[in-house]
């Protein structure tokens, strides 16, 4: 079954609709240090408690990058690995003091040399570059993580090989997507119905697109005809 591209998106914005507050781009400085917080922490209340300490404790990112290591590894100390995080997020908030604590350059730029950029600040996992330019710079690019894949692999859009990057790419090839209502829908329908274990294909709006439809979906699809 060819997947009709365009039907495939409508079906998810009106199946998972997101409200205005979800759409608002972030701060970059401020998405990019909470993302490297968040590595390899389970607990988002902790992440939260952690940038409100760095914020209160600290009037500004330029006085985080003056402040000793100790200070900073205190402040977010429930996040764990915060010695290694403290330097991540220092050694970020040079580059940035470097361009006059200013990065909207980065938007202007194509999107290969913008993600590379992002990917090469320490801390910040390689799947994430995308995330920050769309939601921290409002660049049109298509954010991919591992839940992301799963769909569309198993949808059938692309292959079960496509990696990341090739499906980040193919619906940035695209005209008139909107990126952060996709995004947003195809990781909803990730984490609800489309799980990695046992999907629920019976209550699937997408079912009528998919190669890995279970079987009893097909089977009462075909009686209804
Ligand atoms: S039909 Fe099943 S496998 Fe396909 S997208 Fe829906 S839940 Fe996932």
């Amino acid at each position: 079954m060819k997947v009709e591209i365009s039907e495939f998106v409508d079906v998810l914005l009106q199946y998972y609709p997101v409200n205005e507050e979800q759409l608002k781009s972030e701060d970059p400085l401020d998405l990019i240090v909470m993302r490297i917080l968040e590595d390899q922490t389970n607990s988002q209340k902790f992440v939260k408690s952690a940038f409100e300490n760095l914020r209160s404790q600290f009037k500004s990112w330029k006085e985080v990058l003056e402040a000793p290591d100790w200070k900073i590894a205190m402040a977010i100390k429930d996040v764990g690995y915060s010695n290694r995080k403290t330097r991540y997020i220092k050694e970020f908030l040079k580059f940035v003091a470097k361009h006059n604590w200013d990065l909207s350059w980065i938007k202007d730029l194509p999107i290969d040399e913008a993600v590379k950029i992002i990917q090469g600040i320490k801390g910040i996992p390689t799947v994430e570059a995308r995330y920050i330019l769309l939601f921290g710079f409002d660049m049109p690019v298509f954010p991919t993580d591992v839940h992301i894949k799963r769909v569309i692999r198993r949808i059938g859009i692309l292959g079960n090989n496509a990696t990341e990057e090739q499906i980040s790419k193919y619906f940035e090839s695209m005209q008139n997507i909107p990126y952060k209502r996709l995004y947003l829908a195809l990781r909803t329908h990730a984490n609800t119905i489309c799980a990695a274990r046992k999907p629920k294909c019976l209550m699937c709006p997408l079912a009528q697109y998919c190669h890995s439809v279970s079987p009893s979906v097909e089977y009462i699809q075909a009686k209804s005809l």
